[in-house]
């Protein structure tokens, strides 16, 4: 009885429903459409769609589908079916959900209603709940007031706020600081790059002028890395688990649209990202986190083996003859990868750094159009340059080939090749941050509408590479990264300019006549063979997978498609060894290396996940809540 009772209250989760491009108001309505409850009601076996009402059903997440492999490309969506509105609203249901039965993947009850996490205020705030019950700590924090303030922050009683520093202001470090003030801590995010309206005028400085900001850049500033990106914010640590969602709800909190909840491949666009990160910032301060801007670390103060504060300095001040010591209780160091003058100063403070593998590459680019005409088909119509029926066109690639260079090792080992960070409707734009060396990502707006469609096509590397060009210690990787930077820098004959090669020539390895293609690189490209950059054996891995993608991809190797050199900031060449538990540094105490640079995170969801999680590591540590989630 109680089992036949179940299946008529809470949630069915209805997966992979398809419902081809001709029945679906396209990739932007997220509503439940006749086409869908058609498709509802085939799974369900109800006999008239239409008599289904809308309101029992939500969507929970909506891709686009246009395998080969299929006989029409179609939208795949999971919805949930709520059973009491369901049964409130058409009472005729209730023969059709009594005769459910689960299908693993398809169909799923959820017995009981859900809990499903809100955004990471909410999260925070009904943990300081649960734990106002518990907690006799030192720090204890002021619990919401009853007019329901949510910036009555911390040190309750007159007890004294623990002190912490956030070194840097990208996802990692954003969603730290997020955490710690909610809690109570008197936060200080320091970040050597600027805001974000100064950081544009930085870019656009670059762009236009050549003229390279080393402290405000592509990688420095405010929201990090991935601030002038695509806004990708799709993540290997599973999209629906109830840690990403809280990431996804606190943008939409800032303002992302709430699309980004649902979207199989949510993405942002630097358009989206820039006043998202403002009211990140307004609310931070609100809550009473000092930001610095243009305010760079430059040493640990370390008293009996534990970090007391840092030595900071005006990032425009490279003499650092503006120097100040500022006293901390924790050092949370969110400061990504490419910071290398701060790996240097914590290798030079004996904080163990161990190396990483990571990859490297070119960056690939191609008509958008040839990419829709590729992946859709007669469909590409459909795209409209971001406004029409179907996302614009991505992919996403990977190949195992031989290594068998004899350098490398007698033995033959697999090495993968893969497109990264791929951007459609996109351009190529410049990450370094140093005017010798070279390298390159790519970005877009949130409607993708540029005719372009890039993507890094890198190698995967490893200390065993490192030890060719004897390269050895923690910072290896680093090296390894620079020199093919400075050689790049070099080919491309200075000035930021990029070099180039079709791709037809590359795999032909001979050097491309001009015209080139056109390239979305703003600051010039140049002609030069790109073989002369890697070792032998990376330019072979890229040649074999590159005529391997051509394969998945039929018309991959064109004419139009042109090779940038070089991508190496993949991901962190570096790992700062900390407790899986406390997140403290394994070698210093009061450090906590968070995010990407610290290797525990490669994204902008996977960092702000892991900045999140040491929020929660460094207040449990100072008693501001039990340690229950
Ligand atoms: P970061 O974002 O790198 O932030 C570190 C911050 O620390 C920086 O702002 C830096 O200025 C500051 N800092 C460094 N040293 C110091 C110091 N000594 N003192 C003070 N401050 C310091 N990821 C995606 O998921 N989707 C994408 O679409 C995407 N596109 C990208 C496009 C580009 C052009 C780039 C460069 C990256 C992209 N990424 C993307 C990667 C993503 O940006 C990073 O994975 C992510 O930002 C890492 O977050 P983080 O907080 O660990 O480090």
């Amino acid at each position: 009885v109680a089992k036949v009772k179940n299946k008529l209250e809470g949630v069915w989760r209805l997966s992979k429903l398809g419902v081809p491009v001709g029945d679906d108001p396209g990739k932007d309505f997220l509503g439940i459409s006749e086409g869908l409850l058609q498709a509802i009601a085939k799974v369900i076996e109800f006999p008239v769609a239409s008599m289904l009402p809308e309101e029992a059903f939500s969507v929970i997440r909506k891709s686009f589908d246009a395998r080969k492999i299929l006989k029409e490309a179609k939208f795949v969506y999971t919805v949930d079916l709520d059973v009491k509105t369901l049964l409130e609203l058409e009472p005729r249901a209730h023969d059709f959900i009594f005769r459910l039965e689960p299908k693993i993947g398809l169909i799923e009850h959820v017995p009981t209603e859900k809990s499903v996490p809100g955004d990471l205020i909410s999260v925070v705030n009904d943990c300081k709940k649960s734990n106002s019950e518990t907690s006799s700590g030192e720090y204890e924090p002021q619990i919401i007031n009853g007019s329901g303030d949510p910036h009555q922050h911390g040190g309750g009683g007159g007890r004294s706020k623990p002190k912490i520093a956030i070194v840097g202001g990208g996802p990692s470090g954003l969603f730290a600081a997020l955490v710690l003030a909610e809690f109570g801590a008197d936060v200080t995010l320091i970040e050597r790059g600027q805001a974000v309206e100064e950081r544009g005028r930085d870019i656009g400085a670059l762009v236009v002028r050549k003229i390279l900001d080393m402290e405000s850049n592509f990688c420095f500033g405010e929201g990090g890395a991935g601030t002038w990106s695509d806004g990708k914010l799709v993540t290997r640590i599973g999209k629906n688990s109830a840690t990403v969602l809280a990431v996804l709800k606190t943008l939409v909190r800032f303002g992302a649209p709430d699309n980004i909840l649902v979207n199989g491949k949510p993405h942002l666009g630097t358009d989206k990202l820039i006043p998202l990160l403002r009211n990140f910032r307004h609310y931070l301060q609100s809550a009473g986190v000092t930001i610095k801007f243009g305010t760079r670390v430059d040493d640990l103060l370390v008293e009996d083996s534990r970090v007391v504060g840092v030595k900071v300095s005006d990032s425009t001040d490279q003499l650092q003859s503006t120097s100040q010591n500022l006293k901390f209780d924790a050092v949370v160091l969110a400061v990504g990868h490419s910071a290398r003058d701060t790996y240097e100063m914590l290798h030079s403070r004996n904080v163990e750094l161990t190396p990483k593998d990571f990859a490297v590459g070119l960056r690939i680019e191609h008509p958008q159009e040839l990419i829709n005409h590729i992946q859709y088909s007669s469909m590409a119509s459909e795209v409209l340059k971001g406004r029409g029926k179907v996302p614009v066109a991505d992919y996403k690639v990977v190949q195992y080939v031989n290594d068998k260079d004899e350098d490398l090792s007698q033995s033959s080992s697999k090495r993968s090749c893969y497109s990264f960070c791929m951007c459609p409707g996109g351009q190529v734009v410049l990450t370094s941050t140093n005017p010798t060396e070279l390298c390159i990502n790519g970005m877009s707006f949130s409607r993708r509408s540029s005719k372009w469609a890039n993507a890094a096509l890198v190698v995967t590397v490893s200390a065993k590479d490192f030890d060719i060009l004897n390269l050895n210690g923690p910072l290896a990787g680093i090296e390894y990264q620079r020199e093919f930077e400075r050689r790049a820098a070099i080919m491309g004959g200075g000035d930021f300019t990029v070099p180039v090669q079709r791709v037809t020539d590359f795999l032909q390895n001979k050097l491309s006549e001009t015209p080139l293609p056109p390239s979305s690189y703003r600051l010039g490209v140049k002609s030069a063979n790109l073989h002369e950059l890697f070792p032998a054996h990376i330019t072979e891995a890229l040649r074999q997978s590159i005529s391997m993608f051509e394969k998945e991809l039929p018309g991959f190797i064109s004419e139009e498609a042109l090779l940038h050199g070089v991508e190496t900031r993949t991901s962190s060449p570096v790992r700062i060894p900390r407790s899986n538990e406390t997140y403290e540094s394994t070698s210093l105490k009061g450090l906590y290396p968070v995010g990407e640079g610290a290797g525990y995170a490669g994204g902008i969801v996977s960092a702000a996940v892991d900045g999140m999680f040491s929020g929660f590591a460094v207040a449990k540590s100072f008693d501001l809540f039990d340690g229950t989630i």
